[in-house]
């Protein structure tokens, strides 16, 4: 992903209202090891653990076969059904590259359904790197892929156990952050765009969507990402409104964060409700080698996933 603007802060009253008596109830139970909604940070964590170990997950490499191979058997295991779009990318340069789309839907006979992105690839460069040296080096990604796959493998414990009451669809994308973000845009948000063009039926049109991006940051804090505030305004109040009630307030704060190119954008044009929701403050360690798993917590993890269940198991 790409950040295009840093913008000052503005706080917007639309969907301002934090609890902060909700708030402190389920941060002692964050704290104490469990969550309010049965999501579990720590087992999300060993699943971003499970995935890094593989090593980068860059496209075209044994790591990214052996990495993807996992999370569709990890979905297989929790999912009602596993879809998996592969296709071939030829490159700007002329190269060839495999990517994998993983879909895994829970209700799938559900007409209204929800739809939750993440990216599984990881940048093959570091550009943002101290050192000549190391901008050559892939990204080891733990928050800027990890995390989300993390994420979504430990949502697929909570919805195997406690079904959902709208269709869920988990889609993982391919290539997201393999090339030049620009502008303009060359070989990146791949997976996504192909999505977009090769959707899972004729007429599908999930009620809203939400892409789920570097959200394992120790330190983390999420500013509303300003295309998708201003494109899917309703569902940006949605998420941070559940964020809120579950007592994140201080995590989901409702500030701007400035505009993200990322995978959402090319599902947004394809007419989805999809937004970003992205720890921007990642900087430091952001297309660098230092993007490592000490840098993520089971903590952070535990509080995304807990948004991310409440929104597709509350009523
Ligand atoms: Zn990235």
């Amino acid at each position: 992903m790409r950040s295009m603007l840093v913008i000052v802060l503005l706080y917007l009253a639309a969907a301002c209202n934090s609890d902060a008596k909700k708030g402190s109830a389920a941060q002692r139970a964050a704290s104490a090891g469990g969550t309010s909604t049965g999501f579990d940070g720590n087992a999300a964590y060993n699943y971003a653990k499970a995935q890094f170990d593989f090593g980068p997950r860059v496209p075209g490499t044994p790591a990214a076969k052996q990495a993807g191979d996992w999370i569709i058997r990890q979905m297989r295991a929790r999912a009602d059904t596993v879809i998996v779009q592969s296709f071939t990318h030829t490159t700007a340069d002329g190269k060839r590259l495999p990517l994998r789309n993983i879909l895994a839907r829970f209700r799938p006979e559900l007409p209204e359904r929800v739809l939750y992105v993440t990216h599984w690839d990881s940048r093959p460069i570091s550009e943002s790197a101290a050192t000549e040296a190391e901008k050559k080096l892939p990204v080891p990604g733990a928050n800027d892929g990890a995390s989300g796959v993390g994420l979504f493998v430990a949502l697929g414990d909570v919805l195997k156990k406690t079904k959902p009451n709208v269709g869920v669809d988990l889609l993982f994308t391919d290539g997201e952050d393999y090339g030049e973000f620009g502008p303009p845009q060359v070989d990146v948000l791949i997976g996504s765009k192909y999505f977009a063009a090769h959707l899972p039926s004729p007429g599908y049109k999930p009620l809203y969507g939400v892409l789920w991006d570097m959200i394992g940051d120790k330190d983390l804090r999420i500013p509303y990402e300003m295309i998708s505030f201003q494109q899917a305004p309703e569902v940006v109040s949605r998420v941070w409104q559940t964020a809120a009630d579950l007592g994140y307030g201080d995590v989901f704060v409702q500030e701007s964060g400035g505009e993200v190119i990322d995978d959402h954008v090319p599902l947004l044009q394809a007419g989805l409700r999809v937004i970003d929701v992205i720890d921007l403050t990642y900087a430091p360690h952001h297309h660098t080698p230092q993007d490592t798993m000490d840098k993520i917590s089971a903590k952070s993890l535990g509080i995304v996933g807990d948004v991310a269940t409440a929104l597709v198991t509350r009523k």
